[in-house]
């Protein structure tokens, strides 16, 4: 069993401020050493941070320090990390899914030799870092927010957007072959059957949104048209006939992505008589 340290427990959401109190370290880096709780706190960002940090199945592939140029292993926290399965530090991972927030996952350790990697520096520059296998002590990686997973995953895209041609080649060339993979949990909704038997038989094979004939039919020779809320079910909107329509799947995921107020002021004169 892990000694978590006095008032944090796993799965706790805290701030920068309160980070500091709890492990009495600095409030910057991405690898933050205390002396007075003889402990390492780890942050893998996954909003802001250049680090590859990944998980695949249950083991965290954590990127060492070094913003610039090749890491090495022997420099500071690195060695700390490195040494920490004899050296009597406790090492604490904290991950970052929404700006400014740190959420525990409790003490981890070090289950394999740390490897090296190409990765892109702050700069851009693909450099080596080192990569440290850690696994948590007590437990399974908190599964993460579905919704916060795809944010995140927003984030980056959204960063790789920004770069120039060359950047992107770069990083696209050295990204790791193998893909981080995480355990999310998001809200199924229930779905009646007859609403939704109900909005297709209205269409007719006709897309509400577009007029246009299902692009295709199934096996079983119906057109293949998706039912759709037209004010989603997750934001309380109703599974009822009148919320209800029969979209291609191209509309389908217009309407998910653009969200046009037109959009939806078509398709609610659908359902009005
Ligand atoms: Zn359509
Ligand atoms: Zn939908």
């Amino acid at each position: 069993m892990a000694t978590p340290p006095l008032g944090i427990e796993i799965g706790e959401v805290i701030d920068n401020a309160r980070l500091r109190e709890v492990f009495k370290c600095s409030t910057q880096g991405g690898m933050r050493r205390s002396n007075k709780t003889n402990t390492l706190v780890l942050v893998s960002n996954h909003v802001k941070s250049v680090y590859g940090d990944r998980w695949i199945e249950n083991t965290l592939h954590y990127t060492g320090m070094g913003l610039v140029g090749d890491q090495e292993l022997n420099g500071v926290q690195n060695k700390t990390l490195n040494e920490s399965n004899t050296n009597g530090v406790g090492v604490h991972l904290f991950e970052v899914f929404v700006n400014k927030e740190y959420t525990y996952q409790g003490q981890v350790r070090l289950t394999g030799s740390p490897y090296q990697e190409r990765q892109p520096d702050s700069e851009g520059d693909i450099r080596d870092v080192w990569v440290f296998p850690l696994k948590l002590i007590d437990g399974m990686p908190l599964v993460q927010n579905n919704d916060d997973f795809r944010a995140t995953q927003g984030a980056k895209a959204k960063r790789a957007k920004r770069l120039s041609e060359s950047e992107l080649e770069d990083k696209a060339s050295n990204a790791p072959k193998t893909p981080g993979s995480r355990t999310t949990k998001s809200t199924q909704y229930e779905r009646d059957p007859h609403v939704a038997e109900f909005s297709r038989r209205r269409a007719n094979g006709i897309c509400d949104l577009c007029d246009c004939p299902a692009p295709f039919q199934k096996k079983n020779g119906d057109p293949y048209l998706e039912s759709h809320h037209i004010v989603w079910l997750s934001r309380g909107g109703e599974d009822t006939p009148s919320n209800t329509v029969a979209l291609c799947p191209n509309c389908h995921r217009r309407m998910h992505i653009v969200k046009s107020a037109t959009d939806i002021k078509k398709l609610a004169g659908k359902v009005s008589h």
